[in-house]
């Protein structure tokens, strides 16, 4: 009913974490009226749909997934003045150079994050150096995956917040395009901010290994323990930033390095998990929880996962 859909795709193949066993049925929807007819035989069938972008952000489970692997890679983008629409499966840094090329500032953050795509971005409202994908949000067209609808969602309907989203509380909307409004800067200054991140990430992020990025949100708390206060003076500047890095806590709780199988805890970033080539969705999720309880009982905070658990 579908002669496009592949089956039994590895999704180890479109994650930038190289992990996860097969979808049972894979699609790529390269235009949204072939995404249409995809999701209407998923209904026809009764088969369950998880879209993807550029799996960069997911971890699949070994077993894999038992339904229909849209992957959203509709990707035309027209800019206007200050404003772009872009598809859903547009290269999230590709935009930003292309943003950069004609002086538009607003993308910078993301310049070298790999494979994200714009829907991904909105969906967890990523961020980086302050600035959030939803800076630059003026509205979202999204599909309703089951009553087929097109609807377009003002930034304030799309419910922004530290990353997060309405797609991603509500779990049945398919971002297809977005509208971004940019602001107009020289394009050098735009071009030397995007190298100073970058060379902040070379520095700072083991990029060497496959990763799907930070594994933990950064937990928004204030730190009011004295006894942690006098141990870790650096918690003050947290608390005036109103943000703990997740990677700190980690780091301090002695699991820099950390080896299960073939993941590992960075020792470069606390945050990253990364996988030394042979890893399986099992030995990552063994290090989350042993992090999660290790912050837990020396610190007394619940880490919460950023990365989509796909499968399990
Ligand atoms: C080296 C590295 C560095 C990173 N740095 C950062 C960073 O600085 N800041 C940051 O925020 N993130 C970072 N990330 C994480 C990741 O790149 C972002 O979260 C990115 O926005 C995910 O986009 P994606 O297209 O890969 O989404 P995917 O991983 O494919 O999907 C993530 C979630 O979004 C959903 N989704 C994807 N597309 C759509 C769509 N069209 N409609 C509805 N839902 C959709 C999926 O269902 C899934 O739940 C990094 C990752 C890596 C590997």
């Amino acid at each position: 009913m579908l002669p496009e859909a592949q089956r039994n795709v590895l999704m180890k193949e479109h994650t930038s974490y190289k992990i996860g066993g097969p979808a049972k049925y894979f699609f790529i929807a390269r235009d949204k009226e072939g995404l249409i007819s995809a999701l209407e035989v998923a209904k026809d069938l009764n088969i369950p749909v998880y879209a993807i972008g550029g799996g960069s952000n997911i971890l699949f489970s070994d077993k894999g997934y038992k339904g229909l692997v849209v992957k959203m890679n509709i990707d035309d983008t027209i800019f206007n003045g200050n404003m772009a629409k872009a598809g859903a499966g547009a290269g999230l840094s590709k935009l930003a150079y292309l943003a950069a090329d004609k002086g538009l500032s607003g993308l910078e953050w993301s310049a070298g994050i790999p494979s994200a795509t714009v829907g991904g971005a909105i969906y967890g409202n990523a961020q980086a150096f302050d600035v959030k994908m939803s800076d630059t949000v003026k509205n979202v067209e999204a599909l309703n995956l089951k009553t087929l609808k097109m609807k377009t969602f003002s930034k304030k309907q799309c419910q922004f917040s530290l990353k997060n989203s309405i797609f991603k509380k509500k779990k049945n909307l398919v971002v297809i395009s977005v509208i971004l409004e940019f602001t107009k800067k020289d394009k050098k200054e735009i071009k030397k901010t995007i190298e100073q991140f970058l060379s902040y990430r070379k520095k700072g992020h083991p990029l060497k290994f496959f990763s799907a990025g930070s594994v933990f949100i950064n937990p928004e708390l204030e730190i009011k323990d004295k006894k942690l206060l006098e141990k870790y003076p650096e918690f003050l500047k947290f608390n005036e930033a109103g943000i703990i890095p997740a990677g700190f806590l980690i780091q301090k709780s002695g699991l820099a390095g950390k080896k299960i199988g073939d993941a590992k805890i960075s020792e470069l970033h606390c945050n990253f998990i990364v996988n030394l080539g042979r890893a399986n969705a099992k030995d990552v999720i063994s290090l989350i929880k042993l992090a999660q309880k290790k912050v837990k009982n020396n610190f007394g905070i619940h880490l919460e996962t950023e990365i989509q658990f796909v499968g399990f």
